[in-house]
């Protein structure tokens, strides 16, 4: 365990080092606030430390202090691989299986030579780190690194930009402190980064309140599309390219969308169907509530995985024959969804 290891990571980090911090490909709110707050902590020790993250994000997360220096694998092919390849350590944060930098990332990280520190709360971690913080309990990436900030005897050395990016990914893994990874602890950490300098009101206009009309009428469309199986208790969403063509789509706009059919009344099952004619896919996001474990449905059904409550995954069919599927395995699970 990763406790045993402290003082080895701490030896490790006692000298100015090449770091590169990986989130997971389409990073959202915990995988940036994760890889930018240790950044910032990294640095505060004169590392030469950088975040490459596989591919862009939301523009609701570029208002992160530290933004403006992350290079995006995809685009910065070139001078991300000189940095892997010249890297001591790399921090892989938010993620726990290589394919989930995408698979050009994924090259780059299996040929890598560096130290490898997992930090990580999904569910069946593999085994490429040397130094390995795994724990599915946790609310979010954000909450271990400050426990990783805090075991290497350094929580007084959480400064403002820190404190604000880690609040940022345990508010938005948590639903805003309500999902039921949300525990006392949480909201000891969440207190502390307060009394370090977040500013907690104005981080939630920073991430929440800027919608653009064009997101809002994609909503609507959502909501229009919504479709309900009340005898299996579950609702799903559907969104095709040409919708989302229709409404101006830009990333994250669809961000939260599913959680719309999970606020239905008695629904613990929602689904999210979004096409993708770039990736040629069909991307399904997962959300349930109780024990029902959308990370099973979504590795056995969907390629995808994630936690009990909310997993992603995608289907390589035409929306029309994922949905046929969806609706045609959910029997399968009718112990689990039927009252
Ligand atoms: P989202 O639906 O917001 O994309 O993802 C929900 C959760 O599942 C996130 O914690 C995300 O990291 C995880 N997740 C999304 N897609 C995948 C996937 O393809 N594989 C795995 N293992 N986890 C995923
Ligand atoms: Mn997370």
């Amino acid at each position: 365990m990763i406790t045993n290891q402290i003082p080895e990571i701490k030896a490790l980090l006692s000298t100015p080092k090449n770091i590169v911090i990986v989130p997971h490909r389409n990073p959202d709110g915990d995988a940036m606030g994760s890889t930018l707050a240790l950044c910032h902590y990294l640095k505060l020790y004169n590392h030469n430390a950088v975040i490459i993250a596989p591919n862009d994000y939301p523009d609701f997360l570029k208002w992160l202090p530290g933004d403006d220096s992350v290079l995006k694998f995809e685009t910065q092919q070139q001078e991300s691989n000189k940095l892997i390849n010249a890297a001591e350590l790399i921090f892989t944060l938010d993620f726990n299986a290589f394919h989930r930098a995408g698979n050009l990332m994924a090259e780059a990280l299996e040929k890598a030579t560096a130290t490898m520190i997992m930090i990580d709360h999904h569910q069946q971690p593999d085994n490429y780190a040397k130094y390995t913080y795994s724990d599915v309990s946790m609310s979010s990436t954000c909450e271990m690194v400050y426990n990783f900030i805090e075991m290497l005897g350094d929580a007084e050395k959480i400064n403002a930009d820190i404190a604000t990016c880690l609040y940022v990914g345990i508010m938005t893994d948590t639903g805003s402190f309500r999902f039921p990874a949300t525990t006392s602890r949480t909201h000891e950490v969440i207190g502390s980064l307060i009394a370090k300098g977040a500013d907690n009101s104005q981080i939630h206009n920073n991430t929440f309140d800027t919608n653009s009309y064009s997101r809002l009428q994609l909503l609507g469309r959502a909501l229009q599309n919504l479709k309900v199986i009340p005898e299996l208790r579950t609702a799903y969403i559907t969104l095709s390219q040409a919708e989302l063509d229709e409404f101006n789509f830009k990333k994250g706009d669809t961000e939260g969308f599913v959680n719309y059919a999970l606020s239905l009344k008695g629904i613990i099952f929602a689904a999210i169907f979004i096409e993708s004619h770039q990736d040629k896919i069909i991307k399904i996001s997962l959300r349930s509530k109780g024990e029902f474990s959308v990370n099973e449905f979504s590795r056995v059904h969907f390629h995808g995985g994630g936690h009990t409550n909310a997993a992603g995954g995608r289907s390589d069919d035409d929306m029309q024959t994922t949905i046929s599927k969806f609706i045609s395995i959910l029997p399968q699970y009718k112990n689990d969804l039927a009252q």
